[in-house]
């Protein structure tokens, strides 16, 4: 069992790894290297510093010797004659000691004693031992050859009588050349080094898993939102649960619970427009149902009842068309929301143009409308959609109007609106309803509203046709006393 998912986990660190677009697999490489450089820059700081120390310690050891040894050979005249036992003992000790190799150069650059005894009696003249007859001491260290390369100048204090009195001044009278090996600080660090590979392997397997478990905790909340949403998809559960962990994953749910929010409302409310659709276009067809299976089983039906049902069979049918019709435009309207046809509009002769359409049902109704125009109005308007706008709200005036009732429709414009106003004496609307009159098949009072012929659409529509012209529509109305719906609208047509 623990093997297997050993092995799972594995695996998909592998399909991680291969992914770099992964957020996981970011933070993994990113807590790697943050992790390893440093360690890796320490051991070789610290490995190559100590060869530097050690070097500079060895040196300064070796010279502090050679120094009182370069006391003796004066001393014991060893420059002149290189036969003195305790100094012969004395350069063979320090050669042993530091494995390496003591040459004596005498004033006239000629090697009195050389430890390894190859070069004694040579003449030796090199940049360090001229530099040291000046009596500059000089180190050299040659990790390539193995070695460390000193010159010591051998002084002697000498008193001059000058005419200003006795002057003590110190004279080089020869050069120890020394060269000792390295050979203990390497192998000291080649020991570190070997420790620091050691400890870099196991601080990298630490870091690995580190950045391993760290990787997977960090990005946990972002596993949990997929989850979540997963869970949302397959319809478990309709909302996402939070994921409290950063604040970044409480925005996302947040933003995503939003969207499912408004995601349900709009799936509400179009279930609600086609029960209300087919509820709508069921009324008619009930009727003329109805008012058929009447005829159908009455064959003696006198002619004018005849005639009265056929008129009302006919009339639905007028209903249902209208329904039908008004479906269409709004659905329409829904579809091309960015697409208006906008041409500039004489609006005073197209209201005119749809007034006279309308006066004689007003007639009908017994209604008087009257055209208000304060001055030549042209806008940037769709044609169709303004003529939907005016001849709804028209419409709409005279058939909710009272007997000998008026309609006044008044257009005027400023520098930048023009504005439509249409006001009727008819039955008003309640406050209450005022906020639904623009909902799609609302109707303020059922039972009249039968009488007056409607859809319920055509304030829906209107709306639609002047939101998409980037204006405003407004009513403000008293039951029993009138209405009055003003529609502003920007002369120039504003796009976006
Ligand atoms: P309808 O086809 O029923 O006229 P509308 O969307 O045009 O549909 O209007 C919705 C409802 O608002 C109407 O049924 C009516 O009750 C009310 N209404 C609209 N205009 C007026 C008005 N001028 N006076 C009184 N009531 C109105």
């Amino acid at each position: 069992m623990q093997k297997q998912w050993l092995q799972e986990k594995w695996k998909k660190l592998l399909e991680h790894l291969w992914n770099l677009r992964s957020l996981k697999v970011r933070l993994f490489v990113l807590i790697l290297v943050v992790g390893t450089i440093p360690s890796i820059l320490m051991c070789n700081v610290i490995v190559s510093n100590y060869e530097e120390r050690s070097v500079g310690l060895r040196v300064n050891t070796v010279q502090n010797q050679l120094k009182i040894l370069a006391n003796h050979l004066i001393y014991y005249n060893y420059l002149e004659s290189s036969t003195s036992e305790t100094i012969n003992a004395e350069l063979e000790m320090l050669s042993n000691l530091y494995d390496g190799r003591v040459q004596i150069v005498g004033g006239n650059f000629k090697v009195v004693k050389d430890t390894y005894g190859l070069s004694q009696g040579k003449i030796m003249i090199s940049e360090g031992v001229i530099r040291c007859f000046n009596g500059e001491s000089t180190s050299n260290y040659l990790p390539d050859l193995g070695y460390i390369e000193m010159t010591t100048p051998i002084t002697e204090k000498v008193i001059e009588l000058t005419p200003q009195g006795e002057k003590e001044t110190t004279v080089v009278r020869g050069v120890m050349l020394t060269s000792i090996s390295n050979e203990s600080i390497v192998s000291t660090r080649e020991v570190l080094e070997r420790n620091a590979i050691i400890l870099q392997g196991v601080m990298l397997v630490f870091i690995i898993g580190l950045a391993l478990v760290l990787a997977e905790f960090l990005t946990r909340p972002f596993e949990k939102i997929t989850q979540s949403i997963r869970g949302v998809k397959e319809g478990h559960v309709d909302k996402m649960v939070a994921v409290p962990d950063y604040s970044e994953t409480v925005h996302i749910v947040d933003a995503f619970n939003q969207l499912l929010g408004r995601m349900k409302m709009l799936d509400e409310s179009r279930q609600e427009f086609v029960s209300n659709v087919s509820h709508e276009l069921k009324t008619p067809l009930t009727s003329m149902k109805v008012l058929s299976d009447a005829l159908l089983s009455n064959p003696d039906t006198p002619a004018e009842i005849y005639r009265e049902f056929m008129e009302d069979i006919g009339a639905e049918i007028d209903r249902e068309n209208q329904i039908i019709n008004d479906l269409l435009a709004l659905v329409k309207m829904d579809k091309t929301a960015a697409d208006l046809n906008v041409s500039a509009v004489n609006m005073n002769e197209l209201t005119e143009l749809i007034l006279k359409r309308l006066r004689p049902l007003a007639r009908k109704r017994d209604v008087e409308v009257l055209f208000e125009s304060f001055r030549t109005v042209i806008a940037d308007v769709d044609e169709v959609k303004m003529t939907l706008i005016i001849s709804n709200l028209v419409d709409n005036a005279i058939k909710y109007n009272k007997e000998h009732g008026l309609v006044k429709i008044s257009l005027n414009a400023d520098h930048q609106f023009f504005t439509i106003e249409v006001q009727d004496t008819g039955i008003g609307i309640p406050e209450d309803d005022l906020a639904q009159i623009y909902e799609r098949f609302y109707r303020v009072d059922k039972s009249h509203a039968r009488e007056v012929a409607g859809t319920g659409l055509g304030l829906a529509i209107t709306r639609n046709a002047v939101l998409m012209h980037k204006g405003t529509i407004t009513v403000s109305s008293k039951v029993g006393e009138g209405t009055i719906f003003v529609v502003k609208i920007p002369l120039t047509h504003i796009v976006g």
